[in-house]
Protein backbone atom coordinates (compact mmCIF):
# COMPACT_ATOMS: atom_id res chain seq x y z
CA UNK A 1 0.00 0.00 0.00
CA UNK A 2 1.02 3.62 -0.67
CA UNK A 3 0.83 4.47 2.93
CA UNK A 4 3.58 2.32 4.03
CA UNK A 5 6.60 2.82 6.48
CA UNK A 6 9.76 4.37 5.43
CA UNK A 7 13.04 2.94 5.54
CA UNK A 8 14.17 4.36 9.00
CA UNK A 9 10.48 3.33 10.21
CA UNK A 10 8.30 6.57 9.58
CA UNK A 11 4.65 7.46 8.49
CA UNK A 12 5.00 11.14 7.83
CA UNK A 13 6.72 13.02 10.39
CA UNK A 14 5.21 10.07 13.31
CA UNK A 15 7.29 6.66 13.74
CA UNK A 16 10.59 6.44 14.46
CA UNK A 17 12.66 4.52 17.01
CA UNK A 18 13.78 6.34 19.82
CA UNK A 19 15.34 3.85 22.07
CA UNK A 20 18.27 3.61 24.52
CA UNK A 21 21.58 2.78 23.46
CA UNK A 22 21.81 -0.26 25.01
CA UNK A 23 18.89 -1.65 23.30
CA UNK A 24 19.45 -0.34 19.75
CA UNK A 25 21.59 -3.64 18.68
CA UNK A 26 18.15 -5.74 19.15
CA UNK A 27 15.80 -3.19 17.66
CA UNK A 28 18.31 -2.77 14.38
CA UNK A 29 18.33 -6.77 14.31
CA UNK A 30 14.52 -6.80 14.46
CA UNK A 31 14.22 -3.62 11.87
CA UNK A 32 16.89 -5.12 9.60
CA UNK A 33 15.36 -8.94 9.73
CA UNK A 34 11.44 -8.64 10.39
CA UNK A 35 10.28 -8.21 6.58
CA UNK A 36 12.51 -11.15 5.30
CA UNK A 37 11.36 -13.53 8.10
CA UNK A 38 7.44 -12.80 7.98
CA UNK A 39 7.42 -12.47 4.11
CA UNK A 40 9.13 -15.92 3.92
CA UNK A 41 6.90 -19.01 2.61
CA UNK A 42 7.75 -21.14 5.64
CA UNK A 43 6.68 -18.59 7.92
CA UNK A 44 3.31 -17.46 6.20
CA UNK A 45 2.59 -21.54 6.32
CA UNK A 46 3.23 -21.54 10.00
CA UNK A 47 1.61 -18.41 10.96
CA UNK A 48 -1.77 -19.05 9.10
CA UNK A 49 -1.71 -22.64 10.39
CA UNK A 50 -1.74 -21.70 13.77
CA UNK A 51 -4.11 -19.02 12.68
CA UNK A 52 -6.94 -21.11 11.60
CA UNK A 53 -6.40 -24.41 14.24
CA UNK A 54 -4.95 -22.89 17.48
CA UNK A 55 -6.80 -19.07 17.09
CA UNK A 56 -10.08 -20.08 14.87
CA UNK A 57 -9.42 -18.61 11.54
CA UNK A 58 -11.20 -17.01 10.00
CA UNK A 59 -13.58 -14.95 12.07
CA UNK A 60 -16.99 -15.12 10.72
CA UNK A 61 -18.83 -11.67 8.90
CA UNK A 62 -22.21 -12.06 10.17
CA UNK A 63 -24.97 -10.08 9.28
CA UNK A 64 -26.90 -7.85 12.20
CA UNK A 65 -30.06 -7.75 10.32
CA UNK A 66 -32.06 -6.38 13.54
CA UNK A 67 -29.35 -3.69 13.70
CA UNK A 68 -29.79 -3.05 9.86
CA UNK A 69 -33.29 -2.51 10.27
CA UNK A 70 -32.91 -0.14 12.99
CA UNK A 71 -30.35 2.43 11.46
CA UNK A 72 -31.28 1.60 8.04
CA UNK A 73 -28.54 0.30 6.12
CA UNK A 74 -26.53 -3.00 5.80
CA UNK A 75 -24.45 -3.68 9.02
CA UNK A 76 -21.98 -6.54 9.08
CA UNK A 77 -19.96 -7.89 12.08
CA UNK A 78 -16.27 -8.87 12.12
CA UNK A 79 -16.50 -11.46 15.01
CA UNK A 80 -12.83 -11.01 16.32
CA UNK A 81 -14.64 -11.62 19.79
CA UNK A 82 -15.04 -15.41 18.79
CA UNK A 83 -11.10 -15.87 18.51
CA UNK A 84 -9.19 -18.25 21.15
CA UNK A 85 -8.47 -16.05 24.09
CA UNK A 86 -11.54 -13.82 23.28
CA UNK A 87 -10.03 -11.26 21.06
CA UNK A 88 -8.23 -10.11 18.02
CA UNK A 89 -4.63 -9.70 20.24
CA UNK A 90 -3.57 -13.47 20.04
CA UNK A 91 -2.91 -12.41 16.07
CA UNK A 92 -0.02 -10.75 17.07
CA UNK A 93 1.09 -12.32 19.53
CA UNK A 94 1.31 -15.32 17.73
CA UNK A 95 2.72 -13.53 14.87
CA UNK A 96 5.41 -12.52 17.11
CA UNK A 97 6.19 -15.52 18.92
CA UNK A 98 6.97 -16.84 15.58
CA UNK A 99 9.89 -14.34 14.89
CA UNK A 100 11.27 -14.28 18.19
CA UNK A 101 12.18 -18.28 17.56
CA UNK A 102 13.43 -17.66 14.26
CA UNK A 103 15.33 -14.62 15.84
CA UNK A 104 16.66 -17.11 18.55
CA UNK A 105 15.31 -15.22 21.54
CA UNK A 106 14.62 -17.57 24.68
CA UNK A 107 12.81 -15.77 26.61
CA UNK A 108 9.75 -13.54 26.28
CA UNK A 109 8.25 -10.53 27.98
CA UNK A 110 5.21 -8.89 27.84
CA UNK A 111 3.81 -5.40 29.79
CA UNK A 112 -0.01 -6.09 30.06
CA UNK A 113 -2.62 -3.33 31.45
CA UNK A 114 -5.96 -5.12 31.68
CA UNK A 115 -4.55 -8.34 30.99
CA UNK A 116 -5.89 -9.37 28.17
CA UNK A 117 -2.26 -8.85 25.90
CA UNK A 118 -1.23 -10.63 28.97
CA UNK A 119 -2.90 -13.61 28.77
CA UNK A 120 -2.59 -13.68 24.79
CA UNK A 121 1.17 -13.34 25.26
CA UNK A 122 1.47 -16.09 28.10
CA UNK A 123 -0.59 -18.41 25.68
CA UNK A 124 1.57 -18.34 23.18
CA UNK A 125 4.58 -19.09 25.09
CA UNK A 126 3.12 -22.15 27.03
CA UNK A 127 2.20 -23.35 23.17
CA UNK A 128 5.75 -22.61 22.07
CA UNK A 129 7.36 -23.68 25.47
CA UNK A 130 9.09 -20.07 26.26
CA UNK A 131 9.46 -18.79 29.66
CA UNK A 132 6.90 -15.44 29.94
CA UNK A 133 7.68 -12.82 32.28
CA UNK A 134 4.73 -10.06 31.95
CA UNK A 135 4.98 -6.94 33.94
CA UNK A 136 1.80 -5.48 35.55
CA UNK A 137 1.18 -2.67 37.56
CA UNK A 138 -0.18 -3.33 41.06
CA UNK A 139 -3.74 -1.63 40.81
CA UNK A 140 -4.40 -3.42 37.73
CA UNK A 141 -3.90 -6.98 39.29
CA UNK A 142 -6.25 -6.14 41.91
CA UNK A 143 -8.71 -4.98 39.35
CA UNK A 144 -7.91 -7.79 36.88
CA UNK A 145 -7.51 -10.54 39.60
CA UNK A 146 -9.29 -13.36 36.57
CA UNK A 147 -6.33 -12.85 34.09
CA UNK A 148 -3.57 -12.66 36.34
CA UNK A 149 -5.04 -16.55 37.59
CA UNK A 150 -4.85 -16.97 33.71
CA UNK A 151 -1.75 -16.17 32.75
CA UNK A 152 -0.42 -18.00 35.85
CA UNK A 153 -2.14 -21.12 35.40
CA UNK A 154 -0.68 -21.09 31.34
CA UNK A 155 2.86 -20.85 33.34
CA UNK A 156 3.67 -17.24 33.08
CA UNK A 157 5.52 -15.13 36.24
CA UNK A 158 3.44 -11.76 36.23
CA UNK A 159 5.40 -9.36 38.13
CA UNK A 160 3.86 -6.99 39.94
CA UNK A 161 4.93 -3.14 39.80
CA UNK A 162 4.99 -0.72 42.92
CA UNK A 163 6.08 2.48 40.88
CA UNK A 164 3.98 5.23 39.91
CA UNK A 165 0.07 5.16 39.25
CA UNK A 166 0.59 1.11 39.73
CA UNK A 167 -1.04 0.96 35.99
CA UNK A 168 0.02 -0.31 32.38
CA UNK A 169 2.27 2.79 32.08
CA UNK A 170 4.74 1.79 35.20
CA UNK A 171 4.18 -1.64 33.99
CA UNK A 172 5.93 -0.26 30.65
CA UNK A 173 8.70 1.08 32.14
CA UNK A 174 9.71 -1.83 34.00
CA UNK A 175 9.28 -3.72 30.82
CA UNK A 176 11.45 -1.82 29.22
CA UNK A 177 14.50 -1.98 32.08
CA UNK A 178 13.94 -5.85 31.82
CA UNK A 179 14.97 -5.15 27.89
CA UNK A 180 17.63 -3.04 28.30
CA UNK A 181 18.99 -5.81 31.34
CA UNK A 182 18.55 -8.58 28.65
CA UNK A 183 18.94 -7.63 25.22
CA UNK A 184 20.25 -10.60 23.95
CA UNK A 185 18.08 -13.09 24.71
CA UNK A 186 14.56 -11.78 25.29
CA UNK A 187 11.85 -10.88 23.14
CA UNK A 188 9.39 -8.02 24.03
CA UNK A 189 5.94 -8.59 23.15
CA UNK A 190 4.38 -5.13 22.56
CA UNK A 191 0.51 -5.62 22.71
CA UNK A 192 -0.34 -2.98 20.02
CA UNK A 193 0.43 -0.73 16.93
CA UNK A 194 2.90 1.07 19.18
CA UNK A 195 6.82 1.38 20.37
CA UNK A 196 9.57 1.83 18.64
CA UNK A 197 9.82 0.70 14.65
CA UNK A 198 9.79 -1.97 13.06
CA UNK A 199 6.52 -2.73 16.03
CA UNK A 200 3.91 -0.79 14.26
CA UNK A 201 4.86 -1.68 10.74
CA UNK A 202 4.89 -5.36 12.66
CA UNK A 203 1.87 -5.68 14.66
CA UNK A 204 0.20 -3.96 11.64
CA UNK A 205 1.15 -6.50 9.17
CA UNK A 206 0.25 -9.69 11.47
CA UNK A 207 -3.30 -7.96 12.50
CA UNK A 208 -4.18 -7.03 8.41
CA UNK A 209 -5.29 -10.60 8.39
CA UNK A 210 -8.66 -9.06 9.72
CA UNK A 211 -9.13 -7.10 6.43
CA UNK A 212 -7.73 -9.29 3.66
CA UNK A 213 -10.62 -11.98 5.42
CA UNK A 214 -13.20 -8.58 4.79
CA UNK A 215 -12.15 -7.94 1.64
CA UNK A 216 -12.63 -11.79 0.38
CA UNK A 217 -16.17 -11.82 2.81
CA UNK A 218 -17.71 -8.42 1.07
CA UNK A 219 -17.03 -10.05 -2.42
CA UNK A 220 -18.28 -13.12 -1.81
CA UNK A 221 -21.61 -11.35 -0.48
CA UNK A 222 -22.95 -9.40 -3.22
CA UNK A 223 -19.15 -8.07 -4.67
CA UNK A 224 -19.82 -4.99 -3.01
CA UNK A 225 -17.16 -2.96 -0.85
CA UNK A 226 -17.98 -1.86 2.17
CA UNK A 227 -18.54 1.90 2.72
CA UNK A 228 -17.60 2.42 6.19
CA UNK A 229 -15.43 0.20 8.33
CA UNK A 230 -16.04 1.24 12.13
CA UNK A 231 -13.61 0.31 14.87
CA UNK A 232 -12.27 1.37 18.28
CA UNK A 233 -8.52 2.27 18.94
CA UNK A 234 -6.99 1.88 22.08
CA UNK A 235 -3.52 2.48 20.45
CA UNK A 236 -5.20 1.30 17.57
CA UNK A 237 -3.87 -2.36 16.07
CA UNK A 238 -7.51 -3.87 15.73
CA UNK A 239 -8.24 -0.76 13.42
CA UNK A 240 -5.10 -1.01 11.91
CA UNK A 241 -5.54 -4.56 10.99
CA UNK A 242 -9.20 -4.30 9.82
CA UNK A 243 -8.27 -0.99 7.97
CA UNK A 244 -5.15 -2.57 6.04
CA UNK A 245 -6.11 -3.24 2.73
CA UNK A 246 -8.68 -0.72 1.94
CA UNK A 247 -6.49 1.78 2.76
CA UNK A 248 -5.40 3.09 -0.40
CA UNK A 249 -8.97 2.59 -1.99
CA UNK A 250 -10.68 6.16 -0.97
CA UNK A 251 -14.27 5.04 -1.94
CA UNK A 252 -13.92 2.53 1.50
CA UNK A 253 -14.32 5.40 4.75
CA UNK A 254 -12.32 4.12 7.67
CA UNK A 255 -13.61 5.37 11.06
CA UNK A 256 -11.60 5.21 14.11
CA UNK A 257 -13.48 5.49 18.02
CA UNK A 258 -11.48 6.61 20.67
CA UNK A 259 -12.83 6.79 24.11
CA UNK A 260 -14.27 9.69 25.49
CA UNK A 261 -14.59 8.83 28.66
CA UNK A 262 -16.71 10.83 30.88
CA UNK A 263 -16.71 13.78 27.70
CA UNK A 264 -13.56 15.27 26.32
CA UNK A 265 -13.50 18.10 28.32
CA UNK A 266 -13.94 16.61 31.61
CA UNK A 267 -10.00 16.11 31.76
CA UNK A 268 -11.16 12.12 32.54
CA UNK A 269 -10.86 10.76 28.75
CA UNK A 270 -8.55 8.87 26.34
CA UNK A 271 -9.60 10.82 23.43
CA UNK A 272 -6.11 11.39 21.97
CA UNK A 273 -6.56 12.84 18.23
CA UNK A 274 -9.08 14.95 20.10
CA UNK A 275 -6.54 16.38 22.82
CA UNK A 276 -3.19 15.02 22.31
CA UNK A 277 -0.07 16.86 20.58
CA UNK A 278 2.97 15.34 18.99
CA UNK A 279 5.77 13.77 20.79
CA UNK A 280 8.10 11.44 22.06
CA UNK A 281 6.10 7.92 23.67
CA UNK A 282 7.38 4.86 24.25
CA UNK A 283 9.86 4.99 21.93
CA UNK A 284 8.02 6.72 18.64
CA UNK A 285 6.94 10.17 17.55
CA UNK A 286 3.48 10.12 17.52
CA UNK A 287 -0.17 12.39 19.62
CA UNK A 288 -0.46 11.38 22.89
CA UNK A 289 -2.13 13.21 25.88
CA UNK A 290 0.68 15.59 27.75
CA UNK A 291 0.81 18.78 29.72
CA UNK A 292 2.15 21.93 29.16
CA UNK A 293 5.80 20.75 30.05
CA UNK A 294 5.28 17.33 27.84
CA UNK A 295 4.41 15.10 30.46
CA UNK A 296 2.57 12.38 30.10
CA UNK A 297 -1.33 12.32 31.11
CA UNK A 298 -3.15 9.70 32.77
CA UNK A 299 -6.02 8.30 29.99
CA UNK A 300 -9.64 7.15 31.28
CA UNK A 301 -11.63 4.93 29.98
CA UNK A 302 -14.66 2.53 31.22
CA UNK A 303 -12.41 0.20 29.18
CA UNK A 304 -9.05 -1.03 30.25
CA UNK A 305 -8.20 -1.48 26.62
CA UNK A 306 -8.79 2.05 25.50
CA UNK A 307 -6.99 3.34 28.07
CA UNK A 308 -4.12 4.70 26.80
CA UNK A 309 -2.96 7.89 26.81
CA UNK A 310 -1.15 7.69 22.80
CA UNK A 311 -2.41 5.90 19.75
CA UNK A 312 0.00 4.40 17.36
CA UNK A 313 2.36 6.48 14.91
CA UNK A 314 0.58 5.49 11.61
CA UNK A 315 -2.40 6.49 12.99
CA UNK A 316 -1.40 9.61 14.12
CA UNK A 317 -0.51 10.04 10.27
CA UNK A 318 -3.75 8.93 8.89
CA UNK A 319 -5.34 11.75 11.60
CA UNK A 320 -3.47 14.42 10.07
CA UNK A 321 -3.67 13.48 6.49
CA UNK A 322 -7.35 12.75 6.66
CA UNK A 323 -7.97 9.63 5.78
CA UNK A 324 -9.01 7.76 8.29
CA UNK A 325 -12.03 9.89 10.82
CA UNK A 326 -11.41 9.64 14.54
CA UNK A 327 -14.34 10.43 16.33
CA UNK A 328 -14.98 9.96 20.11
CA UNK A 329 -17.55 8.38 22.39
CA UNK A 330 -18.14 8.17 26.35
CA UNK A 331 -18.25 5.90 28.63
CA UNK A 332 -21.83 6.06 28.90
CA UNK A 333 -22.22 5.81 25.24
CA UNK A 334 -20.28 2.62 25.44
CA UNK A 335 -22.63 0.95 27.70
CA UNK A 336 -25.73 1.63 26.07
CA UNK A 337 -23.79 0.47 22.66
CA UNK A 338 -22.86 -2.93 24.65
CA UNK A 339 -26.44 -3.35 25.59
CA UNK A 340 -27.60 -2.41 21.97
CA UNK A 341 -25.87 -5.44 20.73
CA UNK A 342 -26.81 -7.66 23.26
CA UNK A 343 -30.43 -7.38 23.33
CA UNK A 344 -30.52 -6.65 19.36
CA UNK A 345 -28.28 -9.54 18.34
CA UNK A 346 -27.03 -11.94 20.77
CA UNK A 347 -23.38 -10.89 21.33
CA UNK A 348 -22.04 -9.28 24.87
CA UNK A 349 -19.35 -7.13 23.43
CA UNK A 350 -16.33 -6.54 24.78
CA UNK A 351 -16.16 -2.86 26.45
CA UNK A 352 -13.89 -1.72 23.82
CA UNK A 353 -15.72 -2.69 21.09
CA UNK A 354 -19.09 -1.49 22.18
CA UNK A 355 -17.68 2.17 21.59
CA UNK A 356 -17.37 0.53 17.85
CA UNK A 357 -20.87 -0.27 17.71
CA UNK A 358 -22.24 3.06 19.98
CA UNK A 359 -20.83 5.57 16.59
CA UNK A 360 -23.91 3.89 14.53
CA UNK A 361 -25.82 5.77 16.53
CA UNK A 362 -23.91 9.31 16.60
CA UNK A 363 -24.92 9.81 12.84
CA UNK A 364 -27.05 9.08 10.08
CA UNK A 365 -26.67 6.43 7.73
CA UNK A 366 -28.28 5.59 3.97
CA UNK A 367 -29.83 2.62 2.67
CA UNK A 368 -27.30 1.45 0.27
CA UNK A 369 -24.77 1.95 2.76
CA UNK A 370 -22.36 -1.18 3.87
CA UNK A 371 -21.46 -0.49 7.48
CA UNK A 372 -18.55 -3.12 8.79
CA UNK A 373 -18.29 -2.78 12.56
CA UNK A 374 -15.00 -4.70 14.23
CA UNK A 375 -16.10 -6.78 17.25
CA UNK A 376 -12.72 -6.46 18.73
CA UNK A 377 -13.58 -9.04 21.71
CA UNK A 378 -16.24 -10.33 23.73
CA UNK A 379 -17.52 -8.95 27.19
CA UNK A 380 -17.09 -11.83 29.69
CA UNK A 381 -13.88 -9.91 31.10
CA UNK A 382 -16.27 -6.93 31.60
CA UNK A 383 -19.34 -8.69 33.52
CA UNK A 384 -18.33 -6.88 36.66
CA UNK A 385 -18.40 -3.49 34.92
CA UNK A 386 -21.65 -4.51 33.42
CA UNK A 387 -23.09 -5.32 36.47
CA UNK A 388 -21.91 -2.19 38.31
CA UNK A 389 -22.99 -0.01 35.95
CA UNK A 390 -26.34 -1.41 35.04
CA UNK A 391 -27.43 -2.32 38.41
CA UNK A 392 -30.91 -3.15 38.85
CA UNK A 393 -31.89 -1.49 35.57
CA UNK A 394 -30.06 -4.52 33.70
CA UNK A 395 -33.48 -6.10 33.55
CA UNK A 396 -34.90 -3.05 31.76
CA UNK A 397 -35.23 -1.55 28.28
CA UNK A 398 -31.98 0.08 26.41
C1 LIG B 1 -6.75 -4.48 23.83
C2 LIG B 1 -8.07 -4.37 23.21
C3 LIG B 1 -8.40 -3.28 22.37
C4 LIG B 1 -7.50 -2.10 22.14
O1 LIG B 1 -6.32 -2.38 21.48
P1 LIG B 1 -6.06 -1.93 19.98
O2 LIG B 1 -4.60 -2.13 19.81
O3 LIG B 1 -6.49 -0.51 19.82
O4 LIG B 1 -6.86 -2.83 19.11
C5 LIG B 1 -9.65 -3.29 21.75
N1 LIG B 1 -10.53 -4.29 21.95
C6 LIG B 1 -10.25 -5.34 22.75
C7 LIG B 1 -11.28 -6.41 22.92
C8 LIG B 1 -9.01 -5.42 23.40
O5 LIG B 1 -8.76 -6.47 24.20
Amino acid sequence: MTHNVSERGFFGEFGGAYVPEMLYPNVRELQQQYRDIIESDEFSREFEQLLADFAGRPTPLFSAEKLSRRFGCEILLKREDLLHTGAHKINNTIGQILLAKRLGRSRIIAETGAGQHGVATATVCALMGLPCVVYMGELDMKRQALNVARMKLLGAEVRGVSSGSKTLKDATNEAMRDWIANPKDTHYIIGSVVGPHPFPDMVARFQSVISAELKEQCLERGAKKPSYIIACVGGGSNAMGAFYHFADDPAVRLIGVEAAGCGLTSGRSAATTALGRSGILHGSRTLFMQTDDGQVEEAHSISAGLDYPGIGPQHAYFHVTGRVLYVSVTDEEALRGAKLLAREQGIIPALESAHAVAYLEKREWRPDDRVVVVISGRGDKDMTTYIDAYGEAIAHEI
